[in-house]
């Protein structure tokens, strides 16, 4: 299966999200680590952010709060090719009321094949790479084959569409 590549640049744009007992972590490792920072360009949830910028100075793309689309919104710039690096310190002892999201944006930065750290050792072996600051030929899978898919008998083709039985017209009435 052929594969496709797509370039991160060596300016990276970097999400970074923390969950409530994690954001002090996230905010000795970001001040550890502010010089690289400041290079790129940081989106970040709504707390986060805002703690960020009052700890660092320097200019954060805020999101909406996690819980209220935040990270749905870091998952759909990922998918639209916006976001190419994640940080996201998550609290794996509790629940969220935004678990679903958090594990859709889970999946997605590996759908895209993201870098992502999510506690302060990865980040710390992500952010001393020598890829850091280089261009980086990123692997993608080839979805094409999955968007082009043949779905066989699981949808009707356009003749047998024409066979369906009409709904019938009592269930239409207002
Ligand atoms: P927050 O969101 O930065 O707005 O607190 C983080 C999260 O819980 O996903």
């Amino acid at each position: 299966m052929e594969n496709n590549i797509s370039i991160l640049g060596a300016k990276k744009r970097i999400a970074l999200i923390a969950h409530d007992n994690k954001k002090y972590d996230l905010m000795e490792w970001a001040k550890f680590n502010r010089h690289i920072l400041a290079e790129h360009t940081v989106l970040a949830t709504g707390t986060t952010g805002k703690l960020l910028e009052e700890n660092l100075g320097i200019e954060i793309v805020k999101l909406q709060s996690g819980p209220l689309g935040g990270d749905q919104q870091i998952g759909a710039k990922i998918a639209e090719g916006d976001v190419d690096f994640v940080i996201f310190f998550w609290d794996p002892l509790e629940p969220q009321p935004h678990d679903p999201d958090v594990k859709a944006l889970l999946r997605i930065a590996v759908v895209w094949n993201i870098p992502m750290a999510c506690n302060r050792a990865s980040a710390d072996f992500l952010f001393t790479s020598h890829l850091m600051d280089q261009e980086y030929p990123r692997i993608l899978p080839n979805y094409n084959l999955y968007r082009e898919r043949v779905l066989g008998n699981k949808v009707p083709n356009k003749d047998e569409a024409n066979d369906i039985e009409p709904i019938p017209e009592v269930f239409l009435e207002g």
